[in-house]
This record gives structure tokens, C-alpha cells and sequence, in this order.
């Protein structure tokens, strides 16, 4: 268990805070994982807020499918959006006054100036001086509250000219950004730009100030986020400075990257299109486009599984424990021993693990991913018979005895890899392949009529059991010398594979089992 340095005994409080800009990538869902055991581990809360004040880039639907998602897998917050608290609103977009307040704070401080230049006349610095930063350097010469009149800059903006807020960065200081996962980290306040900190123009903040505020009024104690953020930490510190907030500063974690599963590079969408593996948790309709971007979900992964194999990219128990539930990840999880170093998103390992947590579920609980697959092609059939199915062919074993006696191994990833497994059980066979071995082998000259003769048989049996069927077959087979098994499996399977013939023949039913068998006689002769 992580020990945590908050000495002051405050309760912990940790926040996933994605902006609605899209479906929420796989490496947010590890985020907010991570999140949610550091939070638990430490009888602490976790909080989900939604940082929107970037309008130009909001996509409807996009909240509701994040909510979704982690409703799905599992993870629970404990307070934010749509899920209350007493620190909201907890979406900015309805926080505009509670900015407003603050960026006064820094304006009066003389921690931030206003600032009236165009695009235009920053395009045309930027063409003129090269490396162009808005910084202590440049600041003098460009058109803000620092070289303009009080009288100027008052009347500019009772006349409705656009501005911005920029915060002061004082060059020449070494910020040293304390990160749990990567020690100290300082950086020289000389690389960085006087941010914007509030648009006039719609009255919103941007994401820097408004994600400083916020930690600091949902008194936040630890900001865990992916490495991404890492280059803004450093401004963050020198914000919380600024506030006068720094007693009470978050601890910072920068979570390693996810890494393409080949080559070299953050992993993205297109690698998921090329080799075939969703980057998002749920299926996503893009509400412009229309386009569809497979899901974890859809595609038939177990919540369980996921959580189990994002778990671990960029962390693990130090021993070489795989399978663990949210409970043991919530005991075992030590966020001071997440890697610095990327971690390769290992797709073959995420089937695997779905495979594992497939294969540990009661026959039952296979009954709505098996409906799913049935339904897809076009067939219905209970949960009880899926169950049954599920039994007969003794599916969640790895290695298993077929029905033939041959040794067989196999690999069940997805509730779509039970289809060519077990169509038979749903479809009769509808031609026969003559070439095939096991045909060949099985349906000779005289089988035809071996096969006519228990069809009589068949017709004659009142209980249509495994056990009532053995009653009269077993004697049957003994008298005439007769072994029927793998011409009957020929006509009921097509093929040279499935469960025990009894088994299959009860679940299929008398007048399927005949149905069959006449259409293999008159087929094969
Ligand atoms: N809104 C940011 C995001 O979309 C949050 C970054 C942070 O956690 O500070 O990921």
C-alpha cells in the first residue's frame, strides 16, 4: 500500500476531470483507474468533474458516454457530475463566476495583466521575431495593461474590445515540480509563456487557471493525470504560488504513457483501426461524422478483464500476480511504484486476459454474450439452453476431450468465438464436404441403411432422454455389431467434431435428431 505524504492527515481527495471533447480514450479510462484505487486505498474520494471551457471543442454526447463507460466498468465515483457533492457545480462551464472572482484576485495581485492584442498582430510578431514568446522579453512592446494607460485600458474594455488575462511569469526561477512517480522535476520559468488565463470574449477561463482553482476549492490533494500534462505542471505550481495556495498545493503523479504495441510512439486510434483492437471503452457515434469507432464492450470484453489488463500497463504487484479483482488491485496498488517509462499497449494481452475471465464465469453467466452472438445470426434460443451448450461442450475448458476422444486445445477470447464452435447445436447441417476425412472415413456403402435402421429404431423411443435413448440404443448396437457414433455424428454435426452424441441428441430433440438423419441418408446415400 502506498504511503502517502499527506502529513497533515487530510482525508484524500483525487479528481478525473476529462474534457468533452470525444470518446474517452483508453489511456483516460487508466487514469481514472488509478484514480479510483489511490482513492480508495486510502479511504479517500474520488471526484468527477468536467472541464468544458473549451467551447470550440465540445461534442454533445460525449459526457453521457463517459458516464457510461465507467458505469460499465465498474468504477464509482464518489461525488461530481451527475453524481452530486457539495463542492460543484462540478461541470466549468457553470462555474463562470467563481473564475471571474479569481481572475480578479491575480489582476488586482499584479499577478496577471490584461492583454488587447489581435491574432493579427501576434501573427505579424511571430513573422518578425523568431522563436516569438509572450514573455517577460516581449511583454514591454505589445499591447497590454503593462505599457498602456489605466484611462486606455478602461475605455477599451467599457467598449467592448476583446482581451485576455495573462499571468505574469517572472523569468530566471528554477520551479521544481515534486511528482511522486518521477522525483523532483524542475524546469527554468525563463521556457515559459505568459499563458492566457481568461478570454473576454466568452467570458470563460481557460483549462489552466480553471483546473488550479477547482483542485484547490474541491480541496484536492493529489493530481494523478497522464504525462501529457507534465509540461504544464510547472505553470500549475507557479498558479498556486501566485493564489497564495501553496501550503496546500496537490501532490502531482504523471502517469507513464501508453505506447503503440509496434513501433515507437504514443499509441492512437490508427493503431487500434490497422491491428484490430478498440482504443475506447464503448462503441462511439460520432454525432458529425457518423463514423463508428469500435468499443471494448462491444467487441466482448468483459468490464473485469479490462480494468485487470489496464491495471498494469504502467504498474504492477511486484511479483508475477496477473488476475486480480478491483478489490485486491485497491490493496496491492502503490502508486509510488508506477513506471516512469512507457508502457507498450499489449492488445494480445488484453484477449488474453478476457479469456481468463471468460472461462471463470458460471455456465450461466455466458447466456446474454452467448444471446448476442445467437441473435447475430439470426437464431434464439434460452438462457438455458445457452447454458446447457456451454456444459456439453465443456467450453470454458482449455484443454478437452471431444466427443471423439481426441485430445483438443482452445482458445476462447470472445463470446464471437463460440459461433463456429457450436452452430451445429442451432443449424442442421445443409450440404455434406465429400472430401472431408472424417466423412470419408465414416459413411461408407452400407451406412446408408445402418443409419435406416436406427431411424426406425429412433422413431420408437418414447423418452427421448440420454438415459432413455441409451436403454435402447446400447442393446441395439450390441446385438447387430452395429457402430453407429460417428456416421450418426456425420449426419447430426456434419463434421468430426462436438459433444457426446447422447448429450446432443436430447438437446436437439426427436424430430430434429430424424430430421437430420434423413436428410444424410438421402444426401450421402
Ligand atoms: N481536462 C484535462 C484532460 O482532459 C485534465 C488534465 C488534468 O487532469 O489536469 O485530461
Amino acid at each position: 500500500m502506498t504511503t502517502t505524504s499527506t502529513s497533515n492527515q487530510k482525508k484524500v481527495r483525487v479528481r478525473f476531470a476529462p474534457s468533452p471533447t470525444g470518446p474517452l480514450h483508453i489511456g483516460g479510462v487508466r487514469t481514472a483507474l488509478y484514480n479510483y484505487l489511490f482513492a480508495k486505498q486510502n479511504g479517500g474520494e474520488l471526484i468527477f468533474r468536467i472541464e468544458d471551457t473549451d467551447s470550440t471543442r465540445f461534442v454533445p454526447g460525449a459526457e453521457d458516454y463517459i458516464i457510461e463507460s465507467f458505469n460499465w466498468l465498474g468504477i464509482k465515483f464518489d461525488e461530481g457530475v451527475s453524481f452530486g457533492g457539495d463542492h460543484g457545480p462540478y461541470r466549468q462551464s457553470e462555474r463562470r463566476d467563481i473564475y471571474r472572482k479569481y481572475v480578479k484576485v491575480l489582476l488586482d495581485n499584479g499577478k496577471a495583466y490584461i492583454a488587447f492584442d489581435t491574432p493579427e498582430e501576434l501573427d505579424k510578431k511571430r513573422a518578425e521575431i523568431e522563436n516569438f514568446q509572450y514573455d517577460a522579453s516581449t511583454r514591454g512592446s505589445m499591447r497590454n495593461s503593462l505599457t498602456m494607460s489605466k484611462e486606455e485600458v478602461d475605455a477599451l474594455i467599457s467598449d467592448g474590445t476583446p482581451y485576455v488575462v495573462r499571468f505574469m511569469i517572472e523569468p530566471g526561477r528554477d520551479v521544481v515540480v515534486d511528482d511522486l512517480i518521477r522525483g523532483e522535476v524542475t524546469i527554468n520559468s525563463s521556457i515559459l509563456d505568459d499563458k492566457v488565463l481568461y478570454k473576454s470574449a466568452d467570458d470563460l477561463p481557460t483549462y489552466h487557471l480553471a483546473n488550479i482553482v477547482d483542485d484547490h476549492l474541491m480541496e484536492v490533494t493529489h493530481v494523478i493525470r497522464g504525462e501529457e500534462w507534465l509540461p504544464s505542471a510547472p505553470l500549475h505550481v507557479l498558479l498556486y504560488e501566485a493564489f497564495g495556495w501553496a501550503d496546500t498545493m496537490p501532490r502531482f503523479a504523471h502517469l507513464p504513457l501508453l505506447l503503440k504495441p509496434i513501433g515507437n510512439g504514443k499509441l492512437s486510434k490508427r493503431d487500434g483501426d490497422k491491428l484490430g483492437f478498440p482504443v475506447f471503452p464503448l462503441e462511439w457515434h460520432d454525432p458529425k461524422t457518423g463514423a463508428v469507432s469500435s468499443g471494448y464492450r462491444e467487441k466482448g470484453y468483459l468490464p473485469e478483464a479490462v480494468i485487470n489488463f489496464l491495471a498494469l500497463l504502467g504498474w504492477n504487484p511486484g511479483n508475477d500476480q496477473e488476475m486480480m479483482s478491483l478489490e485486491e488491485m485497491v490493496q496491492l496498488f502503490d502508486l509510488s511504484k508506477c513506471s516512469k517509462n512507457g508502457a507498450k499497449f499489449d492488445y494480445v494481452k488484453a484477449a488474453w486476459f478476457n479469456h481468463q475471465y471468460l472461462i471463470q464465469q458460471p455456465d450461466e453467466a455466458w447466456a446474454p454474450a452467448f444471446d448476442k452472438v445467437l441473435k447475430e445470426n439470426g437464431i434464439e434460443a434460452t438462457a438455458a439452453q445457452e447454458a446447457e451448450v456451454v456444459r456439453m461442450m465443456k467450453l470454458k475448458v482449455i484443454e478437452y476431450v471431444d466427443g471423439l476422444g481426441n485430445k483438443k486445445k482452445r482458445n476462447i477470447s470472445f463470446a464471437s468465438d463460440l459461433w463456429p464452435l457450436t452452430k451445429f447445436f442451432f443449424v442442421a447441417p445443409t450440404e455434406f464436404d465429400k472430401e472431408d476425412k472424417f466423412i470419408r472415413k465414416n459413411w461408407k456403402d452400407d451406412t446408408a441403411s445402418e443409419m435406416q435402421q436406427m431411424l426406425t429404431l429412433i422413431e420408437g423411443i418414447a423418452d427421448f432422454t440420454v438415459d432413455g435413448m441409451k436403454a435402447i440404443i446400447d442393446p441395439w448396437t450390441e446385438q447387430t455389431g452395429i457402430k453407429p457414433w460417428n456416421a450418426w455424428r456425420v449426419a447430426l454435426v456434419g463434421a468430426g467434431q462436438g459433444p457426446d452424441m447422447y448429450e446432443l441428441a436430447a438437446f436437439l430433440g426427436k424430430d430434429e435428431v430424424m430430421k437430420r438423419m434423413k436428410f444424410a441418408i438421402e444426401t450421402l446415400g
